[in-house]
């Protein structure tokens, strides 16, 4: 029998499209029954608990990624409540409980996001003490630094900060997060990154130099100040997240979402989605309705509109079903 050749074509694309789409395509957002076995048995909780780790209607499932999103290109397996636990995380204690920021060179005044605000933010985000510690001037260390080929902008190796960073770890210190409005590259083959931590060593730093309209050259809109504290916030929550042992979520749209471009972190929430809250409030213990009030006085304090809408929902959701 001879193969008719359209048809034996056909089989030839048919194959291909399965190849490619397998490559192409290898992370599928997990379905309802696999996000609640995220969130983890409720029942074992004090009843207090239970009810505010449902999913809810404040929570919505991840989106499929598009070409070039995190997830795309980095298709993770998540960390499940329960696998969290297993992994023994860095929890604060009655001796180390303190989230320090450093802030690393200068942030000049209408291109920077306001300290002090930063600092309200992880404060009420975390449920935790945070010291905003002096700023420290980065001519004072031995920092490598490099030009960007294609911003033609210095950039300063994440790797030398992180080792200063170790060295100056104070004893009461849950974590020491460094903040800067240079730009930062993690190894020589990378063009940039937005942050970079040591999870078991509790250090971390994080860039707002790319949160600014004009560091690509685009026009800073009348709301721009607002638009570099809101991704500032964002970025700090996501990146104390993971110092608290909390790996990028899979499950929900959450804070916790990896991201590969601006465009993806834009997009992502400010809140954490159930697994993720089960998971912080296990570590800092917090009072969950405390933390959502302080963090809408918060955002309604910056205009954060739409997450001031978020949490007003969100409360009225959790008062619904008690
Ligand atoms: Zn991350
Ligand atoms: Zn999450």
């Amino acid at each position: 029998m001879v193969t008719h050749p359209v048809k034996r074509i056909d089989f030839i694309i048919f194959l291909f499209l399965i190849i490619f789409g397998c490559f192409a395509m290898n992370f599928t957002p997990p379905e309802k029954e696999e996000r609640l076995k995220a969130i983890g048995n409720l029942n074992e909780l004090p009843e207090s608990l239970k009810g505010l780790f449902k999913e809810g209607e404040s929570f919505k499932p991840i989106p499929f990624p598009n070409p070039g999103d995190w997830l795309y290109e980095h298709p993770e397996s998540g960390q499940t409540y329960k696998d969290y636990i297993n992994s023994n995380p860095n929890k604060p204690d009655s001796k180390r409980n303190k989230i320090y920021l450093k802030p690393l060179g200068s942030f000049p005044e209408g291109a920077s996001p306001s300290l002090g605000k930063l600092k309200e933010y992880v404060s009420a985000f975390f449920s935790s003490e945070v010291e905003l510690l002096p700023l420290f001037d980065i001519k004072d260390a031995k920092l490598t630094t490099r030009i960007n080929p294609y911003t033609e902008r210095q950039q300063i190796l994440t790797t030398d900060i992180l080792n200063l960073l170790k060295k100056n770890l104070l004893d009461d210190a849950f974590c020491l997060m460094a903040i800067t409005m240079e730009d930062l590259y993690p190894h020589q083959t990378w063009n940039f990154v937005f942050g970079q931590a040591s999870l078991r060593e509790r250090v971390g730093v994080y860039s707002f130099a790319r949160y600014d309209p004009a560091f690509y050259g685009k026009e800073r809109g009348k709301d721009y100040k607002k638009l570099i504290l809101w991704r500032s916030c964002k970025v700090l929550a996501h990146e104390i997240g993971h110092q608290f042992g909390i790996e990028h979520c899979i499950f929900y749209g959450c804070v916790m979402n990896g991201s590969n471009h601006l465009q993806e972190s834009d997009a992502r929430p400010h809140h954490i989605c159930p697994v993720d809250l089960r998971k912080l409030q296990y570590s800092v213990e917090f009072d969950i309705v405390e933390r959502y009030k302080k963090l809408q006085q918060f955002y309604e304090e910056c205009g954060f509109e739409k997450e001031v809408n978020w949490v007003r929902e969100r409360l009225k959701e959790i008062l619904k079903n008690e």
